[in-house]
């Protein structure tokens, strides 16, 4: 089971991944992670995405689709992945696909967490306030969200035609979004058994 957690930054996609390793022994892909790692690391990929994150810019699809390659092929005995916060750009979710293909997998679900744009702006300040996250800041923020409606957004369209896409209430609080979770994964399981029963 692969699936992709997919929404504007600060919508909990990182909590509900978290949860789902887990709940459900899946292998989390968090290209935000992965760059926040290799940045505190000092390496050159570090170096090179440090001033972009903290604008609040995208990084280049080459460098993100390289780090998801990286780990989905050094993990072939894996239950499966939880994408979270990548594919962020059309041109990520379709390198995605040729990538599971080529591993002989795909994308089964794509769960989108569906939060408004004043929470969203709430939760960040107060993450912000709390954690001092240098992206979290008012004007990095309000380019995140901006990159979220310009570059990510178009994706709901693309996996809503592959009849991949879920809407699930990002409103109601962490563990009743996660039960609507693991109703949407619960109900997929079934239908995938059904089919393969043929
Ligand atoms: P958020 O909390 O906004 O979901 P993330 O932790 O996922 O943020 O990402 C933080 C930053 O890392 C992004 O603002 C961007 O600069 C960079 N980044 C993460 N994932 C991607 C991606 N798939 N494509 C391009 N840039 C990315």
């Amino acid at each position: 089971m692969n699936l992709i957690l997919f929404g504007p930054p600060a919508a909990g996609k990182g909590t509900q991944a978290k949860r789902l390793v887990e709940r459900r022994s899946l292998t989390q892909l968090s290209t935000g992670d992965m760059l926040r790692a290799a940045r505190s690391s000092g390496s050159p990929l570090g170096k090179k995405v440090a001033a972009i994150i903290d604008s609040g810019k995208l990084v280049s699809d080459s460098i993100v689709v390289e780090l998801i390659e990286e780990r989905v092929s050094s993990c072939m005995g894996c239950a499966g992945f939880v994408f979270d916060g990548f594919p962020r750009t059309l041109a990520q979710a379709k390198s995605l696909d040729g990538l599971m293909a080529r591993y002989g997998q795909n994308v089964d679900v794509v769960i989108r967490l569906e939060v408004d744009e004043e929470a969203l702006i709430a939760r960040i300040s107060q993450r912000f306030e709390a954690e001092g996250r240098a992206d979290d800041n008012p004007d990095a923020f309000l380019t995140r969200l901006n990159a979220y409606k310009a570059q990510t957004a178009p994706l709901i369209p693309y996996y809503r035609e592959q009849s991949k896409l879920v809407g699930i209430d990002g409103m109601a609080d962490m563990d009743a979004v996660s039960a609507q979770i693991s109703a949407v994964l619960d109900q997929h399981e079934h239908r995938k058994m059904v089919d393969s029963a043929g």
